[in-house]
């Protein structure tokens, strides 16, 4: 830091007064014009750069709740939210979101779903079977 600097806000200070105290009072003007100063504009890529994050953030939070997931998606174990388990279907899902990104995609290409739901049927039906070899807990062969 230079003299310049010191030099930047003149405090006139008493005749007489010693050296030291005209120093200080400088700095001290200094230091107030560098508290009380605007701080420079954020630059224009970075502006963009923040609402883009911002924009990708909510987009990502819709998206989660149209599929029934945490924003995490269940990959952060300390997420305050789900703690590592809120992936796809771990919760309600938000109905309005459902019908603007899957719903789309449902009717699109509803062969992707059939075949999942026919996967689904399967397995409980096998569930079903399964059980029915059960009583009260106890397995009956
Ligand atoms: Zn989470």
């Amino acid at each position: 830091m230079g003299d310049d600097f010191f030099q930047a806000v003149p405090i006139p200070t008493p005749a007489g007064a010693p050296q030291w105290a005209d120093r200080v009072a400088q700095l001290l003007g200094a230091v107030v014009q560098r508290l009380n100063a605007v701080p420079p504009s954020e630059p224009a890529e970075e502006q963009r750069a923040r609402k883009l994050c911002s924009r990708l953030i909510l987009q990502n939070r819709l998206v989660a709740s149209a599929l029934g997931a945490c924003r995490c998606w269940g990959l952060s174990p300390r997420c305050i939210e789900c703690g590592g388990v809120g992936r796809p279907g771990s919760f309600e899902v938000d109905t309005a979101a459902f019908e603007a990104f899957v719903a789309p995609l449902v009717r699109a290409q509803p062969q992707l779903f059939v075949a999942h739901l026919s996967q689904v049927q399967d397995d409980a039906r096998q569930a079903v079977h399964a059980n029915q070899g059960e009583h009260n807990g106890i397995r009956i062969q």
